[in-house]
Formats: structure tokens, C-alpha cells, sequence
């Protein structure tokens, strides 16, 4: 475990997508207000934002763009 990744297997929804490293740090993705984020959502008939499929914050990779996005440093 490390303060940039961790996998929550106790979770009762884990694996959540399927992949072969998923990072449940972003678990409720910190870049949902943003409309410029980087991820595969869709907006609904009623413009909810819905990111059922995307798995940008799970990726491991992508901890360093979500932390700039969010104004901070690595
Ligand atoms: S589309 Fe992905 S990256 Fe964008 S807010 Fe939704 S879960 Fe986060």
C-alpha cells in the first residue's frame, strides 16, 4: 500500500471495472465538477454527468494528471 495506490479487496463492490490493477484511492473521482476532465463520461437527457464507465481515476498511471488537475503538486 502507498499513499498513491491501494486496492480495497474488502470492499463489497471490488472489483468495481475489470482491470488488472485498480486504484480505489479516487474511489469518487475528485474531477466530477470539472467538464474538461479527462475521463469517458456521458451526459444523461437530464445533464447528470455519468461516468459508469469510465476507469481514469483507477488508473494507476494516472494519479500525477488527476493531483495537477486538482491545482496540487506530486
Ligand atoms: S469521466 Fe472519469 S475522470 Fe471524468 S469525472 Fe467521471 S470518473 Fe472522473
Amino acid at each position: 500500500m502507498s499513499s498513491q495506490f491501494f486496492e480495497n479487496h474488502s470492499c463489497e463492490y471490488f472489483p468495481c471495472h475489470e482491470m488488472p490493477e485498480l486504484n480505489c484511492l479516487f474511489c469518487y473521482c475528485p474531477l466530477y465538477h470539472f467538464t474538461d476532465c479527462p475521463g469517458d463520461y456521458r451526459l444523461l437527457d437530464n445533464g447528470i454527468k455519468d461516468c459508469s464507465h469510465c476507469i481514469f481515476p483507477h488508473q494507476p498511471e494516472h494519479y500525477s494528471v488527476i493531483i495537477r488537475q486538482l491545482g496540487g503538486t506530486f
